[in-house]
């Protein structure tokens, strides 16, 4: 049997095993619905992109785990003890990555809407670069830094332009996002203009991120050299040098078997040659480069566990596998109709000979796990287990329904510890008056 991530496996019991832990006695021993994270594969991730980025740029890249695919502390202590640095996007993943001793010199400071509670928390723990990401922003932070004394380093989110997120990578001429400064408006640099006169704060880098989930390179090539060239307009004409070149995340996972990642060593490799070359084109010192992987360090490591209820067979149409899970504690199939895959963890050495829909048990008809997904016979007390769940799942579930979320475990080579607690009915009342 093939599954998609390679920390699953079958065992003399036919049990499905996750880093070698029978998902089955996980089950019994935690209950369900159960996210399970494998320790070492988290740290087998952070490694290749540590790996490859000394490899391809030497001692001149840092990778920063994006901290929104998966934030707990257990998680900020495990990629901490590997050397990433890490990516907050809001006050309580900060103050997650703090509680966990995360070294804050080693966080980047995300957000199109930066509060400015938010901007004095990152100012007065030090975080290593605050990521601007739009006038106001910066104005504000100057204010907050000149009260506290303070000059921290900024980068300047950019659009680059470039739209990853059609398998066609195209140039757009005006970009709608969100996020960011635009390039060919000429507000970035002006921004940048800004910037450079301004004492209270230190213009350390520039910064892009074009999509999620992305399987091609040259978008991210593209990007470097729009970058680049940027930077480049900043020395020729500012005579100021950006040090700090963040080339964002987005890096795709395996979801299906038919999903096929470049390993990231291609990536790197690639991205590497693009901007020594550029550099040399342009006459520019090469940059410090940050990566900000989160998907691809999370999502691999982990599977959600759930029990079959019921099974409802609607003759030439469908069969719905109810299970205690749902969009609450996996939200991605509601959000973007995203497919994973499943396995009956205790039939995981039988064939998948049913099409199933497995169904959730909020009051939505859209809270569905997937629909058409290859199955073994499933019935009620049954154990199902969603692959590839470890990023995006935890960390945007809710308690829709007033349904508790589940715990959080991590397994590491046959042992498995409780990193967040199921959440109790007292948990689910606990700030109402
Ligand atoms: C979401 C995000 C990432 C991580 O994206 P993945 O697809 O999880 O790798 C990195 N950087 C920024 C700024 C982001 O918003």
């Amino acid at each position: 049997m093939e599954f998609v991530s390679d920390n699953l496996n079958v065992n003399e019991k036919g049990n499905l095993t996750i880093g070698g832990t029978d998902t089955v006695e996980l089950a019994a021993k935690y209950g369900t619905p159960l996210y399970v994270m494998d320790e070492q594969t988290v740290r087998t991730n952070c490694r290749r992109f540590n790996d490859s980025i000394k490899k391809f740029y030497g001692d001149m890249g840092r990778v920063h785990y994006a901290s929104k695919a998966l934030s707990c502390m257990e998680m900020c202590r495990i990629v901490g003890s590997e050397g990433l640095g890490l990516d907050a996007v809001s006050i309580g993943e900060l103050y997650t990555a703090v509680k966990a001793g995360f070294d804050p010199a080693k966080i980047g400071f995300h957000g199109n809407n930066k509060t400015n509670e938010e901007l004095s928390y990152a100012v007065e723990i030090g975080v290593g670069h605050i990521i601007v990401d739009n006038i106001s922003e910066l104005h504000r932070l100057e204010k907050i830094a000149e009260e506290q004394g303070k000059k921290p380093h900024i980068m300047f989110r950019i659009k680059p332009g470039i739209d990853a997120h059609t398998h066609d990578f195209v140039k757009t001429g005006q970009i709608d996002s969100k996020f960011g400064f635009a390039l060919e408006t000429g507000e970035a640099f002006e921004a940048v203009k800004e910037a450079v006169a301004c004492k209270n704060v230190e213009l350390y880098g520039v910064h892009c991120h074009i999509g999620s989930q992305i399987f091609d390179i040259a978008p991210f090539e593209e990007a470097a050299k729009v970058m680049l060239t940027f930077i480049a307009k900043i020395k020729n004409e500012l005579d100021y040098e950006i040090k700090g070149l963040n080339l964002g995340g987005g890096f795709g996972i395996k979801y299906l078997n038919e999903h096929d990642p470049q390993p990231f060593e291609v990536f790197m490799e690639r991205v590497a040659k693009v901007v020594a070359e550029q550099c040399g084109a342009l006459n520019i010192s090469r940059p410090f480069i940050y990566i900000e992987p989160g998907r691809s360090i999370a999502a691999p490591a982990g599977i959600t566990l759930y029990t079959v209820g019921a099974r409802k067979e609607i003759p030439n149409i469908r069969t719905y596998i109810s299970i205690d899970g749902s969009m609450a504690d996996s939200p991605r199939y509601i959000l973007y109709g995203s497919e994973y895959e499943a396995v009956v963890a205790n039939k995981a050495n039988e064939e998948r000979t049913e099409r199933v829909t497995i169904a959730g048990k909020c009051c939505e008809s859209g809270d569905l796990i997937g629909e058409n997904m290859p199955l073994q016979h499933a019935e009620a007390g049954d154990i199902i287990a969603v692959c590839a769940t470890g990023a995006y799942n935890y960390s945007m579930s809710s308690n829709y329904n007033r349904l508790q979320k589940p715990a959080v475990v991590f397994v590491n080579n046959g042992e498995s510890r409780i990193a967040v607690k199921r959440e109790t009915l007292d948990d689910i009342i606990r700030n109402d008056v």
